[in-house]
């Protein structure tokens, strides 16, 4: 991967102006029960508030505002098991773009009725046996439209990036972020953000145990592909960083550690009783990451970062209740 293509903090900082006055500078969010339990400062960067409810929306609205003429009369495609498609599906209308969408046939069906209702269009795959990446590029040939990937593209990136500087510009230098990592998009640009913004801060990705493909790609220095995670963190059942997300997450990121379902569950419950929020199981991982590494890091000031909030109250009843002790 040439130097050239990866996206910087200036890119980061275009991107925010891009996104100024159609994402929402969502709010920071403090909790003196868990800070105490903790022995540390913590600050949630609560993009379950974030328009789509996801920060996903910064990242799509940034690539479809870079569009050609040609491009947006052509139209979008992306794939994605939900946020994404979501926020490429609301930044489209947003924008007079059409957009097509390549969903799994599995996708919870509130994001399927959401992205439907932002007006996409929605061509379903079987996410254990298809590969969207090619179903992606075959109506792309057929259509001219323009693919865009959920996290390995460097206007992703870059508009990923836009919630940690606000996080840092709201609250100063941390000493860690603990970012939700699926593809590494959001982790990647945290990290461009952290190196401009907080440069002593340790920025680390948590991913689910049971996929942890990006904490061995750091440690063998490659990226490693693995088969496609059961885990309830649908929006981190990626399996493989990308080249882009790869290259910025080994030099910049501080490491990568992981959560169990049940602890992403014990968040959950964490989240709504005691700070009154919703958050998807995917949107646990940072706080999740925190609470392991809090014993090491006492006294720390503690960004996390809530991706997002998109979890079907009927689901987010059935996994309290499939998990109380
Ligand atoms: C997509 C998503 C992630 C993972 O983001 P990547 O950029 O793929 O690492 C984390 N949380 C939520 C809620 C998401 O939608």
């Amino acid at each position: 991967m040439s130097l050239e293509i990866l996206p910087t903090f200036d890119d980061v900082l275009a991107a925010a102006r891009r996104i100024d006055g159609h994402a929402h500078r969502t709010p920071v969010m403090r909790s003196s029960t868990i800070e105490r339990d903790l022995g540390v400062e913590l600050f949630f960067k609560c993009e379950n508030f974030q328009r789509i409810g996801a920060f996903k929306f910064r990242g799509a609205f940034n690539a479809l505002s870079r569009f050609t003429a040609a491009q947006r009369q052509a139209g979008v495609i992306a794939y994605s098991s939900g946020n994404h498609a979501q926020a490429i599906a609301l930044a489209a209308r947003l924008l007079e773009i059409p957009a097509t969408i390549v969903m799994p046939a599995d996708a919870p069906e509130g994001k399927m009725a959401a992205t439907r209702g932002y007006g996409a269009k929605i061509v379903t795959y079987d996410r254990y046996s298809e590969d969207r990446d090619a179903i992606a590029r075959e109506l792309a040939e057929a259509t001219g439209g323009t693919v865009i990937p959920p996290y390995n593209h460097p206007d992703i990136v870059a508009g990923q990036g836009t919630a940690a500087k606000e996080l840092f510009e709201e609250v100063g230098a941390l000493d860690a972020l603990f970012v939700p990592t699926g593809g590494g998009g959001l982790l990647s640009g945290s990290a461009l953000s952290a190196m401009a913004l907080s440069p002593g801060c340790k920025v680390y990705g948590v991913e689910p145990e049971a996929g942890n493909d990006a904490q061995q790609s750091l440690e063998q220095g490659r990226i490693v592909r693995i088969e496609t995670p059961r885990t309830i963190a649908d929006g981190a059942q990626t399996q493989a960083l990308g080249a882009i997300t790869f290259e910025i997450i080994r030099k910049l990121s501080a490491g990568i550690v992981t959560a169990s379902d049940r602890e992403l569950v014990d968040c959950m419950d964490f989240f709504a009783s005691r700070m009154k929020i919703i958050v998807e199981p995917t949107g646990c991982l940072g706080l999740a990451g925190a609470r392991k590494t809090a014993p090491r890091l006492a006294g720390a000031r503690i960004g996390i970062i809530v991706s997002g909030g998109n979890v079907d109250p009927g689901t987010f009843c059935n996994l309290l209740a499939a998990y109380s002790r």
